[in-house]
């Protein structure tokens, strides 16, 4: 048995943007080698921001490129990398959850042979965001996939999936990146500033996206900031109470301006293929109309959730960095910007009481992600927060 990879020279071309992921990159480098097995289901995982899409893509490049290496130069690497290579199909969906109809069409390219490529291969972003009953349409060309289709399943974790599917897949799990790797990420491939970019990355705690944000939205940093000093700043249920709805507000604000623009874009696509001009749709179109309102109410109702949660993500990190002064770590902050409030916030609780505002936290982003109304979960935790402080 051959061991190519052991004097593999560092991995470079499509896997340049595949930060802090060694393992995962080795494990799937090995895989496509001419020695190596190929499975024809994967399901990487990850965090959010951890580059769960971007993995699955460069490896997608590395099955469809002419040197077999994902070199990232070739006509199959940049056509894969952009989206664009007739062979490699991505669904990924910003709605709560990935129609059925979609995955059925899905399930039929991979019954074709591949047109151009020496594989087909199709990618699921977001594989948890599917019903049981979706998760059958999948399964049967999951079992028995044509020989050159390749599916690529991308899940927060393998227990976000159904049993039958994770079995049959090959797991690929990614890392959380570090802050260096995001920081050198930012530098080198958008241009960053060194201290911004290393501020950015801390900030957003291995989430890549997010990372890039704080480096190139003005005020995004700022409004972090923030909002973690108001959260120390709590002393009382009625604070509290004030609080929730204002982060409510503004996070539903942030939605609906976000879910308006997709839905109006969505509307124009769709009137231009219909070659409507004067906006009056007729009857025999009105259905799928009402579909895509439909469509803007339920990408509003998940980008609510995603914002909180990621409230709920900061105000994790800012009790954290109070319970790394009640236990003297001398661990780096995340939120240095707020060390005084961090500092005093620690003097005056235990790390036993900051303990249990950590359990809250996280007892609050579950809640939200099962459906308890977001703003009775948030007002729980700042009222309590708010209390251990006085
Ligand atoms: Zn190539």
């Amino acid at each position: 048995m051959s061991t190519p990879l052991q004097d593999a020279p560092p991995a470079g071309g499509v896997w340049d943007e595949v930060v802090g992921q060694d393992a995962a990159v080795a494990q799937f480098r090995r895989a496509a080698s001419p020695g190596g097995s190929l499975a024809q289901a994967w399901l990487v995982t990850g965090p959010p921001g951890s580059g769960r899409s971007t993995a699955a893509r460069a490896f997608a490049a590395m099955l469809q490129c002419e040197t077999g290496t994902g070199c990232g130069h070739c006509r199959a690497c940049v056509t894969t990398v952009a989206g664009t290579h007739p062979d490699v199909t991505v669904v990924a969906t910003d709605k709560l959850s990935i129609a059925k109809e979609e995955v059925r069409a899905l399930v039929m390219t991979a019954q074709r042979a591949p047109a151009t490529g020496r594989r087909r291969v199709l990618i699921i972003e977001d594989a948890d965001r599917m019903s049981a009953g979706t998760f059958n349409v999948l399964l049967k060309s999951i079992e028995e996939p044509p020989p050159a289709t390749v599916w690529m399943l991308c899940a927060p974790s393998a227990e976000d999936l159904a049993p039958t599917i994770r079995s049959r897949c090959r797991l690929v799990t990614l890392a959380i990146p570090s802050a260096q790797d995001v920081s050198a990420l930012l530098q080198r491939r958008d241009g960053v500033e060194a201290g911004l970019a290393v501020r950015a990355a801390r900030a957003a705690q291995g989430h890549i996206g997010l990372a890039l944000r704080y480096a190139t939205q003005d005020g995004a940093l700022a409004a972090r900031e923030e909002s973690a000093r108001s959260l120390l700043s709590l002393r009382s249920t009625g604070q509290a109470v004030l609080a929730a709805q204002a982060l409510v507000e503004r996070a539903t604000a942030e939605a609906k301006e976000h879910a308006d623009q997709v839905a109006l874009e969505d509307k124009e696509r769709f009137l231009r293929s219909a070659g409507i001009e004067d906006g009056k749709v007729p009857p025999a179109l009105r259905a799928q109309m009402r579909q895509l309102e439909e469509d803007a109410k339920r990408r509003q109702t998940r980008l609510v959730r995603d914002v909180l949660d990621r409230y709920l993500l900061d105000a994790h990190s800012v009790l954290r960095d109070v319970l790394s002064r009640h236990l003297g770590t001398g661990a780096e902050l995340v939120n240095i910007e707020v060390e005084p409030e961090i500092d005093q916030a620690a003097a005056h609780s235990t790390g036993h009481i900051t303990l249990a505002l950590l359990d809250a936290v996280q007892e609050a982003r579950e809640r939200i992600s099962g459906n308890v109304p977001p703003l009775l979960a948030i007002e729980a935790l700042l009222a309590r927060i708010a209390v251990s402080h006085r």
